[in-house]
């Protein structure tokens, strides 16, 4: 039987039909590369911004949160495991069209006057980035904003697809090792491109999150690594230094030391101005 490689992510999975890829949301079918996970809602709330997170975009506000099933990437600590690294049949899921995700972001803007848009979120959602486009065209035509929240570990074409229809997004930046990333299975190198690539989109708001986990990445040299870096892509760009908590296959030590989260966020302040800590 022929494979075929999906173009998406950086792991370009070879799928012979009726299989599917590492993130399990995206498959062969038929012999076609097809989003498996489109429309297919594990999960739904109203969120504040601040809890995206985001620190510097329409504060006070609210949005629609939603996610699917699948993610590329295997954090060990991933706090969303139960969604994130399964598949259709791990999980209970409902159908939800873009056009009805866009009704009913509208029924909750009729009530809750601080709601301004959608936020896809929780999952990895560009493992099914058609959903986020087709959803997000619609969104602007009814004037709600569009969130993304994204490991950004997919290929350039992908962000290429997206970056314009995102009003916010913020982005995981893991680590600046690649072998960090070689563990979680992503690609360090289409991460930094996804950064680059939304920091240079005009109507894009950016933000990062790092999660600070004892012993891969609470260095303060590659805390410093890593704001330099952020800074000489945009020194506006705003940086979230966040607090690890164990969970799922990461048990073997305990939460990240408030003391270390605050440490490396002034160590972050030597070159950024908006650095904020989480989970403290
Ligand atoms: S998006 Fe999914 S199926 Fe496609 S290459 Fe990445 S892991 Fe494989
Ligand atoms: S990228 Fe996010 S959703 Fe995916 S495994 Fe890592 S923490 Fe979980």
């Amino acid at each position: 039987m022929r494979r075929v490689r999906c173009d998406v992510c950086p792991r370009g999975c070879a799928l012979v039909p009726g299989t599917v890829g590492a993130c399990k949301a995206r498959g062969n079918k038929d012999g076609n590369i097809v989003p498996l996970g489109y429309g297919h809602v594990t999960s739904i709330a109203v969120d504040p911004v601040e809890k995206k997170p985001l620190a510097r975009w329409r504060p006070g506000s609210t949005v629609l949160s939603l996610g699917s099933y699948g993610c590329n990437l295997r954090c060990p600590w991933c706090q969303n495991h139960r969604i994130s690294q399964v598949g259709s049949d791990g999980v209970s899921w409902r159908e939800l069209s873009p056009e009805e995700l866009i009704r009913l972001a509208q029924k909750v803007r009729a009530e809750d006057d601080r709601m301004v848009g959608i936020a896809y979120t929780y999952n990895e959602p560009l493992v099914c980035w058609e959903y986020v486009c087709d959803a997000s065209i619609l969104a602007h035509e009814v004037g709600l904003a569009n969130v993304l929240v994204s490991a950004g570990c997919v290929n350039a074409h992908i962000v290429h697809e997206v970056a314009s229809l995102i009003d916010a997004a913020n982005i995981d930046l893991k680590s600046l090792r690649e072998d960090t990333y070689d563990m979680l299975g992503g690609d360090l190198h289409a991460v930094r491109d996804t950064i680059e690539a939304l920091a240079a989109e005009p109507g894009c708001h950016l933000e990062v999150t790092t999660l600070v986990v004892p012993g891969i990445n609470d260095t303060r040299s590659e805390m410093r690594e890593l704001a330099a870096w952020l800074a000489g892509v945009d020194p506006s760009i705003v940086l979230h230094v966040s607090r690890f908590f164990p969970n799922w296959r990461m048990h073997d030590r305990g939460p990240t030391p408030v003391s270390t989260v605050y440490d490396l966020a002034e160590v972050a302040r030597e070159h950024l101005a908006y650095v904020y800590t989480g989970n403290c």
